[in-house]
């Protein structure tokens, strides 16, 4: 039995000066169609109208290209300007569903991006490192890996100054038994993850070293003239640690959700909203954070992306393995008794250490959470087997593969 699996092939372009120009223009027009159309709804919500559907945007969009204050737009290929006006769509749905604050306006330079959808328009060509992109032509780039499977779509992307696509495919694969048995997870600021057998994984501490890089570059650019020459130098160096950040985290979970994917069949974690997750670091009244100041601003962002990243990671590799990520309501999984049961505040007398009131059993904190994701991910895991309807938040990731091996 196979299974399908997407995966998404980056590499660097290698753009002519002509091409260069076209792509800027082309991140340019989705920006401004995002910007404009998010304008349109705050507008529309401001007066009580409803926001306009994607089909609706679209409809907006072919004004915009036939009008002549805005007829620069019509340069730019349909498809992904339609595609921005739909990344708007989901930065809405993202709200609504608590993953992600409300859409902002986007900004020049930040996160330039446009996305070609239709396969039918593309054309690679591994053999001579080359791909037709509309209203691009033949493009080069640097040919570092064998992309596997059928082309669904590209993304072009700028970052420091460099051009990249990643290219998204799909492609049929056997699917591998899952290994190991069931785990559960807890995620906090002190440990960034510690799984129910008690390992942990500590978090990634180099970017202290690289907030320390990023307030002097800072420091350094305030002593600028605006926009003189050196202003922009000092501003690309700040870009190239955001982007030296972004990677050291990246490699981070990817090593850590791939391991524990790995090695495991299931897998339960807390469903926590994200945004809570940023609340508790912080600390609540009773119990204020030991590291407040380390666990705000830049510390803090890191953890809230690096959560929410973790376990999209941790989803689709389970997935490619057959394994499965049990959701869990987060319900008194840090105040229960592994050993006992008893529920009590009292159980956790410090951040790190459980001590049960009634009958003694002590262990790490973050351990005893994880034992009681665990055990809830089961009961979880056990209803939807047999068939009873899960609860609205449990999620499975490919229930006819995992029933199978289950
Ligand atoms: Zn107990």
């Amino acid at each position: 039995m196979g299974m399908r699996r997407l995966q998404a092939f980056k590499f660097e372009l290698r753009p002519d000066g002509y091409q260069q120009r076209q792509m800027r223009c082309f991140a340019g027009a989705c920006r401004f169609v995002y910007n404009r159309a998010l304008a349109l709804q705050k507008a529309r919500y401001e007066q009580g109208e409803k926001r306009l559907g994607y089909a609706g945007l679209c409809k907006l969009l072919t004004e915009w290209r036939h009008n002549q204050e805005t007829a620069w737009l019509a340069d730019a290929p349909v498809h992904p300007l339609q595609q921005a006006l739909k990344d708007l769509e989901r930065a809405y749905a993202n709200f609504f569903a608590k993953r992600a604050d409300f859409p902002r306006f986007k900004k020049k330079g930040q996160s330039d991006s446009f996305r070609y959808p239709d396969p039918k328009q593309i054309k690679l060509d591994q053999g001579n490192s080359r791909i037709f992109l509309p209203k691009l032509g033949w493009l080069r780039y640097r040919n570092s890996r064998e992309v596997l499977g059928e082309v669904r779509n590209v993304t072009v992307s700028q970052s420091c100054g460099k051009w990249f696509m990643s290219i998204q495919t799909e492609r049929e694969v056997e699917p591998p038994i899952p290994k190991g048995g069931a785990v559960g997870i807890d995620m906090g600021i002190a440990r960034f993850v510690t799984l129910s057998d008690g390992t942990f994984y500590a978090p990634l501490n180099s970017f202290k070293r690289h907030e320390k890089a990023l307030r002097k570059a800072h420091q350094a650019l305030s002593r600028k003239v605006k926009f003189s020459n050196n202003w922009r130098k000092a501003k690309a160096r700040i870009q190239r640690i955001h982007a030296r950040i972004g990677n050291a985290r990246r490699d981070f979970l990817h090593k850590i959700s791939t391991t524990i994917s790995q090695n495991h069949a299931v897998v339960c974690i807390e469903d926590l909203q994200v945004r809570n997750m940023s609340k508790s670091a912080a600390g609540s009244a009773e119990a204020p954070g030991k590291n407040v100041r380390a666990k705000s601003g830049l510390n803090k962002s890191i953890l809230d992306q690096g959560w929410f990243e973790f376990r999209r990671q941790l989803d689709y590799k389970l997935a490619w393995n057959s394994g499965w990520l049990v959701k869990v309501p987060p319900q008194n999984t840090s105040r229960t008794c592994p050993a006992c049961g008893h529920v009590s505040a009292d159980n956790r007398k410090t951040q790190e250490r459980f001590a049960c009131i009634e009958c003694g059993f002590e262990e790490n904190a973050d351990v005893v959470g994880a034992i009681n994701v665990l055990r809830a991910g089961h009961a979880r895991f056990a209803c939807e087997v047999s068939g009873i309807p899960p609860a609205a938040g449990t999620h499975r990731s490919d229930l006819g593969v995992a029933l199978c091996h289950a």
